[in-house]
């Protein structure tokens, strides 16, 4: 098993970015509101749960407008009523998004690719057998991860509904990029490898486009994908003491947040074999949001790793085979 790694939020995102960014979307979202902050009819839509289908749900907090329900079927969060799909698709390619990927993700390009992408990269390869495998990342951003595998000596190709992101990875790292949204793009290929790292929270349908990335997949490649979890300590913490984190909820970009259950559940319906399920939180820091010296940020960070440990973190991070 690849070792994990104890980060320290403050290093990977600074406090002042982490507001700043927050403030930044908060923004950006009251044109989907009424003064009094109710959701605008223009803007959304109501849905049954976007994985199972269900319509079963129980509102669990309300956070920024959006009002968050548990799936009573599969136990996954998701925001009722729902953005719509246009409201969704031009927050991604209209730059918005990339002011926050500005902000957030290049003052930590080094931590990120240095140690965040080396370890998936060290996960996966793990997994497999081929000795030069081929790798799709869904969403890939400015293609750190791609860039990464390529070093390490895989074939790799990225999809992004950002044009710069695809021009940044083609003209950076010398990496095809195709550019628009996943669903849309006609990919004449299987890959041994495909990942969506933080890419399922973002869109409407997640189990089509898993369904289509199975059918992308060779049989015994690897399916890798990191999201939000509904079953985290820092969503348990929310339901007893509501307050607007600066990530994790991210009101208007994380739409769904996925269960342990329902990812069992998919894992079955698309015969896939669960390889791995791990948990990487950063709940304790969200949640306090203070820098402290030293020994207290050492202290909070092995607390964190145990709440890791028991998968309770803020996020899943989950490897699947395919086996038929
Ligand atoms: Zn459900």
């Amino acid at each position: 098993m690849v070792s994990k790694i104890k980060l320290d939020l403050f290093k990977l995102k600074s406090k002042e970015d982490l507001i700043g960014v927050y403030k930044f979307f908060k923004k950006q979202s009251e044109k989907w509101f009424t003064k009094s902050n109710e959701p605008k009819a223009k803007y959304f839509f109501v849905s049954n749960c976007p994985l199972c289908l269900s319509d079963d749900s129980n509102e669990v907090y309300k956070i920024d407008g959006f009002s968050y329900h548990e799936c009573q079927s599969c136990n996954s969060l998701y925001t009722k009523p729902n953005l719509r799909h246009d409201v969704l698709e031009s927050l991604y390619s209209d730059g918005t998004y990339q002011v926050y990927h500005d902000s957030l993700v290049k003052t930590s390009l080094d931590l990120r690719k240095g140690v965040l992408e080396e370890r998936k990269h060290s996960q996966i390869d793990a997994l497999i057998k081929c000795v030069k495998p081929s790798l799709l990342d869904i969403g890939c951003g400015g293609a750190s991860f791609l860039d990464v595998c390529k070093k390490n000596g895989w074939e790799v190709e990225g999809v992004d509904p950002s044009p710069s992101s695809a021009k940044v990875a083609s003209e950076k790292y010398n990496i095809k990029v195709h550019q628009g949204d996943f669903m849309d793009i006609e990919l004449h290929k299987k890959f041994d490898v495909i990942t969506l790292w933080g890419v399922l929270e973002h869109i409407s349908d997640p189990v089509s486009a898993l369904t289509k990335v199975v059918s992308l997949l060779e049989v015994g490649g690897i399916l890798a994908f990191e999201v939000p979890s509904a079953d985290c300590f820092l969503g348990k913490y929310l339901r007893k003491y509501n307050f607007s984190p600066t990530r994790y909820i991210e009101s208007g970009r994380h739409n769904i947040f996925f269960s342990k259950k329902f990812i069992e559940n998919i894992a079955n319906h698309l015969k896939l074999e669960l390889e791995l399920i791990e948990s990487n939180g950063l709940d304790i820091q969200t949640i306090l949001m203070t820098e402290f010296d030293t020994e207290t940020t050492d202290n909070i960070l092995n607390l964190q790793d145990v709440i890791n440990d028991l998968l309770l973190g803020d996020h899943y991070r989950v490897f699947l085979r395919k086996i038929g």
